[in-house]
């Protein structure tokens, strides 16, 4: 999961990030409003969390522009900004949810995770394929009922398949779902996260859910009919 957090105020944008990147998400993050329209309309996240008072355009105005071109990725509005108005103006203008400051982490980070679960249609936080179970709030997985002992790279990109299961999911997806823009992600390393992955997932399960379409990307599930 690849979140942008758009927000001015240096050390609460790093607090915030600081904490989705503990909880294994990828995190960009931005505090100017121009630069965060640019952001939101050229990169393909997975979420994106907008405060309102901004140098540059401001919140509403980022909000507009965007659901001009993007009406699918989830927005939520974070912002001291406590009025009604706002709230109702923010949810008009095309915000899925919206959290008034000062807030609790676990909330905003529960709100988080129901709004990109939404996203796939999924009500449940275990996500399942076949042998393969996905805790999608402890960020662990299990096959055959054991825990599987994964890095980050192999989790986010379990999960990113699981999500998207019996779809064939090319490497530049997963690059720019899994991988944050500060890294500098080069196929190759694609690869070696993906072929480790397969092993542990074969070590346990005593075969390869994983299938490799040479030249589009891989798929874990059966084919969607
Ligand atoms: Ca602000």
């Amino acid at each position: 999961m690849r979140l942008l957090i758009i927000e001015d105020e240096p050390q609460l944008c790093e607090t915030i990030a600081e904490g989705f990147r503990l909880g294994g998400y990828e995190v960009d993050t931005c505090g100017d409003g121009d630069e965060a329209l640019l952001l939101c309309t050229t990169e393909p996240y997975d979420l994106i969390l907008l405060d309102l008072n901004l140098p540059g355009l401001d919140g509403m105005e980022v909000l507009q522009k965007f659901r001009e071109t993007n009406t699918n990725t989830p927005v939520l509005i974070l912002s001291a900004r406590s009025q009604t108005f706002d709230k109702v103006s923010g949810l008009d203008m095309g915000a899925n949810d919206y959290l008034t400051k000062p807030f609790h982490f676990d909330e905003l980070e529960a709100r988080v995770r129901s709004l990109t679960r939404r996203k796939f249609v999924q009500q449940d936080v275990m996500l399942t394929c076949g042998d393969i179970a996905f805790d999608t709030k402890a960020r662990t997985a299990a096959a055959k009922g054991e825990s599987l002992s994964l890095t980050r790279k192999e989790t986010g990109v379990l999960e990113y398949l699981i999500l998207h299961q019996g779809s064939i999911i090319s490497q530049e997806e997963l690059m720019e779902h899994v991988w944050d823009s500060s890294v500098d992600s080069f196929s190759n390393s694609i690869r070696v996260h993906i072929s480790s992955l397969r092993k542990k997932l074969r070590a346990a399960l005593g075969y390869d859910p994983i299938q490799n379409k040479v030249g589009q990307g891989y798929r874990i599930g059966d084919e969607k009919a």
